[in-house]
């Protein structure tokens, strides 16, 4: 089986819940969730980027130490992430996934990071399944955006807000002052922009 990738690596996770560990990135090609600040645009057109077997992916991260497999995009759920992730834990790799939920769940995962966007929304089969909600801060009513997931997600999911890179400098002290008077949620930076790393 192939999947189209438009970059494989491996480097920190440098968000959320699992922000500092060693993580080997795959991001898939493939996205028509349209959003205006989105900083992988190249990543949309699937038709762009070569399609990998995954024997070969595994035989890549296996030339690595990583313990967690992130598969990114794009949004990976518009492919069948079922083989992938099976063979990826048969490999005795754990599977974590960042996605908007905009498609249907596909895949056996270790960790679910759902990153829900206004420009479309995910579908609700995904709530009870996130570990992690992940909420991107452009504007102040993504905080209204944020309450109606964090109600929607089960009790034990992680809430975080994370400020838009471009943005980061005016959201950041609003994100600071949500968080103090909402302490169910914690700030996500993204640091591997910080540090300069991919
Ligand atoms: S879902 Fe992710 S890849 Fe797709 S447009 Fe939004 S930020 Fe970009």
């Amino acid at each position: 089986m192939v999947l189209p990738v438009m970059e494989h690596f491996y480097t920190l996770q440098g968000e959320g819940f699992h922000q500092g560990k060693a993580a080997y990135f795959i991001r898939l090609g493939g996205c028509d969730v349209g959003c205006t600040w989105c900083d992988v645009k190249e990543s949309w057109d699937a038709g762009k980027h070569p399609l990998l077997k995954i024997e070969d992916l595994i035989l890549n991260i296996e030339k690595t130490p990583a313990e967690i497999v992130v598969i990114t995009g794009g949004e990976p759920l518009m492919h069948d992430l079922d083989v992938l992730t099976k063979q990826l834990q048969s490999a005795g790799l754990k599977t974590h996934i960042e996605t908007s939920g905009a498609y249907p769940l596909s895949g056996q995962w270790d960790w679910i990071c759902l990153s829900p966007k206004k420009f479309k929304a995910p579908l609700p089969e995904i709530l009870p399944h996130a570990n992690e909600l992940k909420v991107v801060i452009f504007n102040k009513s993504d905080f209204d955006w944020a309450k109606k997931y964090a109600a929607l997600v089960s009790s034990c999911c992680k809430l975080y807000l994370q400020p838009e890179w471009d943005k980061a400098s005016q959201m950041t002290p609003l994100i600071i002052d949500y968080i103090k008077a909402h302490p169910k949620w914690e700030l996500s930076l993204q640091i591997h922009k910080y540090i300069n790393i991919p």
